[in-house]
């Protein structure tokens, strides 16, 4: 019995963090297409209409999690040349969240991360 509520907990627990994780992507990407005008920082595409979801929010330092309000961390790329930049990034050697995910696989503890992180806060329209 105990056994079951603990499977129950961590259920719980795994759920919030991938409903954190995704209304925070949506939250940070909303307001960098605020931001920014809808053209890719690489190839230079101008982006409208549905055509704006190929658009995405490439973080500069790779870290997900690095959202300064001011945008500096953020680069608006088309899928194509974000997908370059993550190889380049690759090539180069280094990454932390990336490379964590190449040699350990899923870690809880970047989830746990993310849902302590004080930025989810700044959702609030204004
Ligand atoms: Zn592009
Ligand atoms: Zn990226």
């Amino acid at each position: 019995m105990d056994g079951e509520m603990i499977m129950q907990k961590k259920t719980d627990a795994l759920e919030n963090m991938y409903r954190d994780l995704a209304s925070k992507e949506k939250g940070y990407r909303a307001r960098a297409l605020k931001m920014f005008s809808h053209v890719c920082g690489s190839c230079g595409r101008e982006f409208e209409g549905r055509g704006l979801k190929e658009l995405t929010v490439h973080h500069k330092d790779h870290n997900h999690d690095h959202n300064p309000p001011d945008g500096s961390n953020w680069e608006l790329l088309c899928i194509y040349c974000h997908d370059n930049e993550h190889e380049k990034h690759k090539m180069k050697g280094y990454g932390g969240a990336e490379k964590a995910f190449q040699t350990g696989g899923f870690s809880a503890f970047e989830g746990l991360d993310a849902l302590l992180s004080p930025d989810s806060k700044d959702e609030r329209k204004t």
